[in-house]
């Protein structure tokens, strides 16, 4: 594997990521060097991946990487046989980098710069999305090879983050752009959509296929020979979420076999982000400052909190680093208090905030909580989707550093799956796990079937 040893920690079964912190916080509480860290728990985000594979299991999944680049996350999806969704060149030199097929990227930003195309064309990337005349246009001129899928726009409205304000054709744009590909020679083999990210209306997914399903039949009166149905992300990445993932598949599942069935040959894939890496991440921060403010009201109905002062904690990471979340993702973090606090502690109105200078900078404010004290911990649990992705250097503080744990029995069942994707040479069968008995609950399982057909 190619994650580095330094970062890198074998756990047992029945590790959780808080033991690490506490292994971690330990060790440097001897120093002043208390810097801000995260643990990834790569255990998480294999057992989303069987669980991906066990709820929708005609879809095959390509990792959103914009969601969370980090290559802890990359690598262990990679090595168990996901595709992935790229955005710009960076992605796809970082996911080419470690060694992905082509076939295994979708290139799914439907505007792209010209110069991006071309080098997309050049790394054999020929998947791509698209949603208006121009891009047919700029592809038929630098990428000859371009296999497109046409993004077509959701109803989002029910979403945390809209995204088909800005991509997705409308339905009666389709004809008009299909027929354009055909004149300009552009293939296109697909349709994609994306719901918006935190999606609260699984219907949207079930809509949305029915849709794809009339741009086929368009598609196909142009002779476009369509095979990809891309069903994009929005699923949800932690177990707190509006609708559970298990309610999404049960909808997408009946949905897929009514307007694309088997019998349809349609390859269907999807493009998940947050329900890979949110649940995967915990967040340590270190109190930096602290300055009391003193108020003028005394006397409250409220016996719990002292009224008499509110607190404000400076943390060593903010909202231009990890916590960039609170802006781009509407993320509301909360944070855990590291040590318990005695139950008799008085308890004051607390504000948290990151170590810039900028007024901006506010983690979250209204807390309740028992007086702390610098170098003391607090956290943050689910933090592992558009937080270190978009995270700055601005005023010279560095990104967070990440700790990656593995669990052995996880690490045992990514041999398992890389063998399962990849037929072993000299054996006729191909074991995949689409097609393996997977049972799979809260820990680990193995595909007890993959252990039967004597490929191990
Ligand atoms: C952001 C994005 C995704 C991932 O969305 P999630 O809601 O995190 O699953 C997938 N596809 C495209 C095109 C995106 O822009």
């Amino acid at each position: 594997m190619y994650i580095q040893e330094s970062e890198f920690t074998m756990v047992e079964e029945g590790f959780v990521a808080r033991d690490l912190m506490e292994e971690i916080i330990n060790d440097v509480s001897q120093t002043d060097d208390r810097d801000a860290f995260f643990v990834a728990d790569l255990g998480d985000v294999v057992k989303k991946h069987l669980r991906f594979l066990k709820a929708l299991p005609r879809v095959k999944p390509f990792y959103a990487v914009k969601c969370n680049s980090s290559r802890g996350v990359v690598q262990i999806l990679a090595e168990m046989g996901a595709g992935f969704d790229c955005a710009s060149k960076t992605e796809i030199e970082l996911v080419q980098g470690i060694g992905v097929k082509s076939e295994h990227i979708i290139y799914a930003n439907p505007c792209k710069q010209i110069s991006q195309i071309k080098y997309a064309a050049k790394s054999g990337v020929n998947k791509m999305t698209f949603d208006n005349e121009v891009e047919l246009s700029k592809i038929s001129r630098n990428h000859p090879n371009a296999k497109m899928v046409l993004r077509i726009a959701t109803d989002d409205s029910k979403s945390s983050g809209r995204l088909s304000v800005k991509f997705g054709a409308p339905l009666k744009a389709c004809r008009h752009l299909l027929e354009m590909a055909k004149n300009l020679n552009v293939e296109v083999i697909g349709v994609s959509f994306h719901v918006g990210t935190g999606c609260s209306d699984p219907q949207a997914y079930a809509q949305s296929i029915a849709d794809a399903r009339l741009v086929f039949e368009m598609a196909s009166e142009f002779g476009h020979k369509m095979s990809i149905l891309d069903i994009g992300g929005g699923f949800p990445g932690t177990e707190d979420s509006k609708i559970r993932f298990q309610e999404i598949a049960d909808l997408i599942n009946p949905a897929l076999d009514l307007y694309f069935p088997e019998s349809s040959a349609v390859d269907i894939i999807a493009e998940p982000g947050r329900y890979y890496v949110a649940s995967a991440f915990s967040l340590a921060v270190n109190i930096i400052a602290k300055k009391e403010v003193q108020m003028e009201t005394s006397g409250s109905d409220d016996e719990e909190i002292d009224l008499n002062k509110t607190i404000m904690y400076y943390v060593n990471d903010g909202v231009y680093g990890s916590f960039n979340c609170i802006f781009f993702d509407h993320a509301h973090p909360k944070p855990i208090l590291h040590k318990k606090p005695s139950p008799d502690q008085p308890i004051y109105s607390s504000s948290l905030w990151g170590p810039t200078c900028d007024g901006l900078d506010k983690i979250a404010e209204h807390l309740n909580l028992p007086e702390l004290y610098v170098g003391d911990w607090l956290l943050f649990n689910n933090m592992g989707a558009y937080t270190v992705a978009a995270s700055s250097t601005f005023n010279g503080f560095q990104q967070t550093r990440i700790h990656y744990a593995m669990p052995r029995g996880a690490w045992a069942a990514v041999q398992l799956l890389k063998r399962g994707f990849q037929q072993p040479e000299g054996k006729e069968t191909v074991c995949t796990p689409m097609s393996c008995g997977w049972e799979i609950s809260d820990s680990l399982c193995f595909p007890h079937t993959l252990t039967s057909t004597g490929i191990i």
